[in-house]
């Protein structure tokens, strides 16, 4: 079953086809050992407050899948070379080095409706009019983890806390967390040149990915 739907993943990637930057692909094809968890997909939505058993958000994301712009995917690729060889981070040690975790990529516009619907903030939800750059394939939401052991690495908060500790800025946290999110706004920014959204730690946009058109192809 779970190779079933992993088919049905591919799909739109294969109808989609382009050509260029703005082409679609799916990371782990570019990025063996990338770690695929979105968090849209799963039943827990805690995290935005949501009812228990809403299905309103896993409707749209039916399988365990990303998609993003090849050259978003080979920016991240280039962060991910860089972070696989740190062996020590903050007084921690890391023997198969330190990974990317992706919670979201690419985002159907209808669901850019549905959160703004839910959370009609925009310093935190992009109004769905004029769109997201998750929905141009543009932006990606991370986090670490420790390729030995799969877990993520300490982070001012978790994903989608609309609060002021998401923020670059907050300070009032574990030392450890700090590093951490300095880690990763280092590789991002230094060596994948993806540029920083001040209100969310775990947010990064593609330079230049405004210009990509807004898209609304359902994965599934
Ligand atoms: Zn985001």
């Amino acid at each position: 079953m779970r190779k079933f739907f992993s088919i049905l993943c591919l799909l739109p990637v294969m109808i989609l086809a382009q050509t260029g930057d703005d082409e679609f692909v799916n990371p782990k094809d570019l990025i063996y050992d990338i770690v695929i968890d979105l968090r849209y997909s799963t039943p827990d939505h805690s995290f935005l407050n949501l009812p228990e058993g809403d299905t309103r958000l896993p409707k749209f994301y039916t399988c365990n899948e990303s998609l993003m712009t090849l050259s978003l995917a080979n920016a991240l690729k280039l962060a991910q070379d860089s972070l696989r060889n740190i062996r020590s981070h903050n007084g921690k040690s890391y023997p198969h080095g330190i990974g990317i975790k992706i919670w979201d990529g690419y985002r159907p516009r209808a669901v850019q409706y549905l959160l703004f619907e839910i959370y009609p903030n925009p310093a935190y939800v992009a109004d769905p009019n004029s769109g997201s750059m998750h929905n141009r394939g543009g932006a990606v939401d991370l986090t670490l983890v420790d390729l030995s052991t799969g877990e993520e690495l300490l982070m001012p908060t978790l994903f989608d806390d609309f609060s002021v500790a998401a923020s670059h800025s907050y300070m009032d946290l574990p030392q450890e967390a700090i590093e951490n999110r300095t880690l990763l706004r280092n590789i991002m920014v230094n060596v994948a040149g993806l540029q920083t959204y001040g209100a969310e730690w775990w947010h990064y946009n593609l330079p230049g990915a405004g210009s990509f058109p807004l898209k609304d192809f359902q994965m599934k």
